[in-house]
């Protein structure tokens, strides 16, 4: 025992000296717009709840009344006698927020990249990622032992180079009966990047290839498109993406992660997916609260909250812009401001910490080494106050940001 402890508090050292040791912080409330840490209020900018759903009363009462219903466990896999109602509902809520024949739940979003992908592709096949994909998707391509090819970051010029070497692989594959298939995988809005995937371009390619496309809409669902379901139906692109997945932890408020697409696919998911199989289905209260969450998404209320959320949006822009922050060009709730290195990004996030502002600082293995960032993000739970004051601080640690390598002033 006391040789494994010495063991594990030597690898800690080694996380420590890289200045990428992470630890917990017990926030007392909910995890609004003001978060209660250690005694003291912080506003915070750095939660995903982009719409401020988290906390809202709809979803809170659908949850207690699942709970009422329900119980608080599931008691079993969805396969056994775990599914409940308030499943189905939410099921039927996202096919028809997604406008799609069907949909299927998981007890997160990092379950269904696990589960949706190692059941679309195993070792005859090719699996393709952007560099930046998530953590969910880069460990579910390597344990569903496709070949994995990954392309430089929204590189269309890779993505093809990728594809063709794909065609020929494939054509010459004797390995079995099954036709080799290739599998590409991206995100719409990219979770630590706040830019956009070109969904319209990889969908060309993917069909002069003959490839099956699966888009991770996690930053995009309740954000973008007439309906709001994210980037895929902005893109007018829904008959063109075999597989469409998401969370219901971030816009939608709750827990929990879906697929939609065909009949055949949530089917052959059913039969297919381990994830999904060999788990206790999610709580009846995470479901009602999802599927409470996809109702006011819909709603003339989800619009005024996404309205809401742009102006935030802008109005922070607007503020780093004229700090001299280098700041992508597209539309997103998601800010990244990229110090370079990981103490300086640690240094930044203390300093902004003590002026009551929490942000996170974002280092390897999330992103790349030497690629440490502030990852602000903007919520409808903000008000242009909350705004400025993130400004104002940001301005007072200047002295920190005038050390940071490639940055005006
Ligand atoms: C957060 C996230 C996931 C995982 O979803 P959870 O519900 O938090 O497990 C998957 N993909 C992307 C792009 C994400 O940002």
């Amino acid at each position: 025992m006391s040789g494994f402890e010495a063991e594990l508090n030597e690898r800690l050292r080694a996380v420590r000296e890289q200045a990428l040791h992470r630890e917990l912080r017990r926030v007392d409330s909910p995890p609004s717009a003001r978060i209660t840490v250690g005694g003291g209020t912080l506003l915070n900018f750095s939660s995903n709840d982009y719409l401020g759903l988290a906390n809202h009363p709809a979803l809170k009462e659908a949850a207690i009344r699942a709970v009422e219903k329900f119980g608080a466990g599931a008691g079993a896999s969805r396969l056994i006698c775990g599914s409940l109602a308030p499943h189905h509902e939410l099921e039927a809520a996202l096919a028809e927020f997604e406008g799609t024949a069907a949909a299927l739940t998981f007890s997160s979003g990092y379950a269904t990249a696990l589960g949706v992908i190692g059941a679309l592709v195993g070792k005859d096949d090719v699996i393709v990622l952007d560099k930046l994909v998530h953590a969910s998707i880069v460990d579910a391509a390597r344990l569903s032992g496709a070949k994995l090819r990954v392309f430089k970051h929204n590189d269309l010029d890779g993505l093809e180079q990728i594809l063709r070497w794909a065609d020929t692989r494939n054509k010459s594959s004797t390995a079995s009966a099954k036709r080799p298939r290739t599998l590409i995988v991206t995100e719409s809005v990219f979770s630590m990047d706040g830019d956009l995937a070109p969904l319209r371009d990889i969908a060309r390619l993917k069909e002069r290839h003959g490839a099956w496309l699966m888009v991770d809409e996690a930053h995009a669902t309740g954000l973008f498109g007439a309906r709001r379901s994210g980037l895929v139906e902005e893109f007018g692109l829904a008959d063109q993406v075999e597989v469409r997945m998401g969370t219901l932890g971030k816009a939608v408020g709750a827990a929990g992660g879906y697929v939609c697409g065909t009949r055949a696919l949530v089917d052959y998911l059913v039969n297919r997916a381990r994830s999904f199989i060999f788990s206790t289905a999610p709580v009846p209260a995470a479901a009602a609260a999802a599927a409470a969450g996809v109702k006011l998404i819909q709603s003339a209320e989800g619009e005024r909250l996404r309205t809401r959320l742009w102006a935030l949006v802008n109005q922070l822009k607007d503020g780093l812009i004229q700090a001299g922050w280098p700041l992508p060009a597209v539309r997103s709730a998601i800010l990244p401001l990229v110090i370079g290195g990981e103490r300086k990004a640690m240094e930044i996030a203390t300093a902004l910490r003590e002026q009551k502002i929490f942000v996170p600082a974002i280092r390897y293995p999330t992103v790349a080494r030497g690629q440490a960032r502030l990852r602000v993000t903007v919520t409808a739970a903000h008000t242009p106050e909350d705004i400025a004051a993130f400004t104002e601080a940001l301005g007072r640690v200047s002295n920190l940001k005038s050390q940071i390598p490639n940055l005006k002033s």
